[in-house]
């Protein structure tokens, strides 16, 4: 478990507990770091850019589900091209 510390609007801090291995919400790979997004969104889906290659990620605006589809496909193939995560 991890702790992610928000800034509070008017002063304090918003400590969340979180699971580092949980799934992100939108490519199913581990969040490993809280995104300013929350806890359930990895960074790099907050920044719409691949993990592994940097990509920019296959966002479908207004359509979450469709978003989860594209990025997961991406995020497939990554897993059957090992190799082709290196070069960008
Ligand atoms: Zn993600
Ligand atoms: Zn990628």
């Amino acid at each position: 478990m991890k702790t992610a510390v928000y800034q509070k609007i008017g002063g304090g801090e918003l400590k969340i507990e979180y699971d580092e291995n949980a799934p992100c919400i939108i490519c199913g790979e581990p969040v490993i770091e809280a995104s300013m997004g929350g806890t359930a969104i990895c960074p790099w889906c907050d920044c719409g850019n691949c993990r592994y290659c940097g990509v920019q990620l296959p966002f479908v605006f207004g359509d979450q589900e469709k978003t989860k589809q594209k990025v997961r496909e991406h995020m497939k193939w990554h897993k059957e091209h090992p190799a082709s995560a290196e070069d960008k």
